[in-house]
């Protein structure tokens, strides 16, 4: 699998100088199978630029997978170039809870807040559930429930025995929690690497509890006790500059030399 960041900030989209390194788009990632079929997780505002790429590298067939339906995951889906090309062929899949995706979408392109509605899109759009093993291009999605307001979809992408997780708005230690702790250390478990959401500072999340996001440190233990050694953070808050998360990501590399820590940027390309 080819993997690349095209957004990794939380909440809302930010344009800011001091913003620049880690990159100010929200989440977007993209995955790109051993057999070259796109998957695309969520519609955050990085999907634009991941939208001109597949266009020039004439990607016909391209699926996009919706971890949930807060605004910063679904709010650059109108601005992904493919979706006005009739030659395209678009799976969207998303969790059937609360709403399907395809009302979430609808519901965002409608007027007065968007002039081209779902329904008169171009492209040829088909829409599926977002399902626990289900296969796409030779790679199987494996999901568990975060823990997060409404529901969101973590993620595990396993291709040829190597297997990744992506879990982005997630409240590790919630209480009254959907998932209990352990059974994101038994998800993780065997993955190469995992990327997840690290909004908070430890001082923060005591002002956030219930929001549904972790912080650095939480993170760090979930990599300890599963016994991954590589950790991406993602989510970044919309307040944090680069040399606020470099001081922390370079502060934790630092007292953990076992483990491989970095914080996601918009750019970043992992090959697995
Ligand atoms: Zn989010
Ligand atoms: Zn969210």
């Amino acid at each position: 699998m080819k993997i690349k960041f095209y957004g990794t900030r939380g909440s809302i989209a930010v344009a800011n100088k001091d913003a620049y390194k880690y990159g100010g788009n929200t989440t977007c990632l993209y995955i790109e199978s051993a057999s070259g079929e796109p998957i695309v997780i969520d519609a955050g505002t990085g999907i634009r630029s991941l939208g001109m790429h597949l266009l020039e590298a004439k990607k016909e067939k391209i699926n996009v997978l919706f971890t949930h339906y807060h605004w910063d995951h679904i709010q650059g889906f109108m601005f992904f170039a493919p979706i006005f090309l009739k030659s395209k062929i678009i799976s969207l899949y998303g969790a059937k809870r609360k709403m399907t995706i395809k009302k979430a979408l609808s519901y965002q392109m409608t007027r007065p807040f968007f002039p081209a509605e779902v329904s008169v899109l171009p492209a040829n759009i088909s829409f599926y559930v977002l399902s626990d093993g289900m296969n796409i291009g030779g790679v199987q999605i494996n999901t568990i429930a975060n823990n997060h307001p409404d529901f969101t979809l973590g993620l595990k992408f396993t291709e040829n025995g190597r297997s990744f997780c992506f879990l982005t708005d997630n409240e590790l230690m919630a209480k009254d929690a959907n998932t209990k702790y352990k059974d994101f250390v038994k998800f993780i478990k065997g993955s190469e690497f995992f990327i997840h959401d690290a909004q908070y500072t430890d001082d923060i999340y005591e002002k956030r509890l219930g929001w549904g996001h972790s912080t650095f440190n939480q993170v760090i233990k979930l990599a300890q006790d599963a016994g991954v050694k590589k950790v991406l953070f993602t989510h970044h808050d919309h307040g944090s500059t680069d040399s606020f998360i470099d001081n922390i990501v370079n502060a934790l590399v630092e007292k953990h030399k076992d483990l491989s820590i970095e914080a996601a940027a918009d750019g970043k390309a992992i090959e697995l």
